[in-house]
């Protein structure tokens, strides 16, 4: 006799559709698993054995054959334990063979039963629904982010004893309902917000401006300047993340191995240390799982001190930051995670890190301080369109205001998030903005007239601009201009935008 149950391997950021078939036949007892499974499938079958047992059912004493179809497809997690356990009640008779039409399983088993997180919650969700699955049954930590997936029953399941008398009809499991709204913030609580830096009024100003138009921003400035801090607010002032952005950030999160289970409602903010490695910068490695790009999806990546960065790394981030994704191409498959992050890095100015500093003194030589400002790749600061220095603030001016509620937080949030609905307007998507305009949307998009043109020839002259400098200008003045409420871009925009080069 065989049974059957249904499961998805997760595969990159989608998934296939697995039967787990389980065959007893009359011999010496024992338990085999094929269909190419790693050491952790290896493994559930101790699992599945101490938690059926320790769920007081039986385990039976025969020769068991458990088959994960399709065969050729690799298969890893632990999440195969509690299909495989229920494939096994089935076929030893005390479950009724379960619908293999409208249900699927995922769980890894505790040894006394219970069910443990898994990671790719999502995509086992995701993938159920595509392929016409009516209810999915996983570990209930995992039932909040799952039911993010609109049209499926998610049932949050505590222990293989409560899912078999469910499936007997002797206790009822209740579908998951969401209870909590996951849309909307107060903003008043946010830390740090504007409003916890004092002075710097030129560089608010600027993040400001990256937040609305996502322009990545360097900043330059001596050590405790609070360059750390600003990047952090940057990531506060994006407005709050869509149902599908809150999706794809938790999917990404959970297949790099977060099984907390939490649904991931902010924008992420993520800091890679400078040895890290250009695969756990973009991704890779055996599991083929997300790197810090994708991971900042939606967010931030700030990189401090970028000029101590490998070069190799910072190389490895230019085509994800143009193609805001990232294709990772192993031997076994080939995955692509979306990685739309806003870089945020900062430098000393120099390798003391005082150049230009009014309290204390540069001992560089002339020759540290080029060598130190050209490790950091042209083609890297060419994806950078905004530049400012940050100057120590003195510290009288550090007690001199406080402000309560976020006030200029909550305002800037505001204009922010109209200059975005401009921009989506505009471009007639909500994930286009005006930092990723090519040459030919600019042509296609932007109202620049004459005398705001002029303004900036003139300026490219004298300041002997690079064409990239040209554009990239056009576009930082277009922020601002939808900062303004106004659609075309006026010569006091150039100038400002001016300001913020290289
Ligand atoms: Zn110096």
């Amino acid at each position: 006799m065989v049974a059957r149950t249904i499961t998805v391997a997760p595969v990159g950021f989608d998934g296939i559709i697995v039967e787990v078939e389980s065959d007893a036949t009359k011999a010496l007892p024992s338990l085999q698993i094929v269909g190419l499974g790693n050491k952790a499938i290896d493994e559930a079958k101790e699992r599945v054995r101490s938690a059926i047992s320790n769920s007081l059912l039986e385990f039976p004493k025969k020769r068991i054959t458990i088959n994960l179809a399709p065969a050729e497809l690799p298969k890893d997690g632990a999440h195969y334990d509690l299909p495989i356990a229920l494939s096994i009640l089935c076929v030893s008779g005390q479950l009724n063979q379960i619908d293999v039409n409208d249900t699927i399983f995922a769980g890894e088993l505790a040894l006394n039963g219970d069910l443990r997180p898994i990671k790719g919650a999502i995509n086992i969700t995701q993938t159920a629904k595509q392929a016409g699955f009516k209810q999915i049954y996983l570990p209930s930590i995992n039932a909040s982010q799952a039911s993010l997936v609109d049209d499926i029953e998610i049932f949050g399941v505590e222990s293989l004893k409560d899912l078999f008398l469910h499936l007997k009809k002797e206790k009822i499991l209740l579908p998951y309902e969401q209870k909590e709204s996951l849309i909307g913030r107060d903003l008043s609580k946010i830390s740090p917000s504007l409003d916890d830096i004092k002075g710097q009024e030129q560089a608010k100003r600027a993040l400001i401006i990256a937040a609305s138009g996502h322009h990545n921003i360097l900043l330059s400035g001596a050590p405790g300047a609070g360059k750390t801090m600003l990047a952090k607010t940057l990531a506060n002032l994006l407005p709050e993340l869509s149902k599908e952005e809150q999706i794809a950030v938790t999917k990404i999160h959970s297949l790099a191995g977060n099984v907390s289970g939490e649904v991931i409602k902010n924008r992420p903010f993520r800091s890679p240390h400078h040895t890290a490695s250009p695969i756990s910068m973009i991704g890779g490695g055996s599991h083929a799982k997300p790197g810090e790009i994708s991971l900042a999806h939606t967010g931030v990546l700030f990189l401090d001190e970028i000029p101590e960065y490998t070069r190799s790394t910072l190389e490895s981030l230019r085509q994800p930051i143009e193609d805001r994704k990232i294709d990772i191409s192993r031997a076994s498959a080939h995955v692509t995670y979306p990685s739309d992050f806003m870089l945020v890095a900062t430098m000393n100015p120099c390798p003391c890190g005082y150049l230009g500093d009014k309290t204390k003194e540069c001992v560089c030589t002339n020759t540290q301080i080029m060598a130190y400002q050209k490790r950091l790749s042209g083609p890297l600061l060419d994806r950078i369109d905004l530049t400012i220095n940050v100057a120590k603030v003195p510290s009288e001016s550090l007690l001199s205001t406080e402000t309560l509620n976020n006030s200029q937080h909550v305002t800037a949030y505001a204009l922010i998030k109209s200059a975005i609905e401009r921009q989506s307007k505009r471009y007639k998507s909500s994930s286009k903005y005006n930092a990723s305009l090519t040459n030919s949307d600019i042509k296609k998009y932007i109202n620049l007239p004459d005398d705001s043109k002029n303004l900036l020839i003139k300026a490219a002259e004298r300041l002997n601009l690079s064409a990239r400098s040209y554009f990239k200008t056009i576009k930082v003045a277009q922020t601002i201009a939808d900062l303004a409420g106004n659609d075309r871009i006026m010569v006091e925009h150039i100038s400002e935008a001016l300001q913020y080069r290289n």
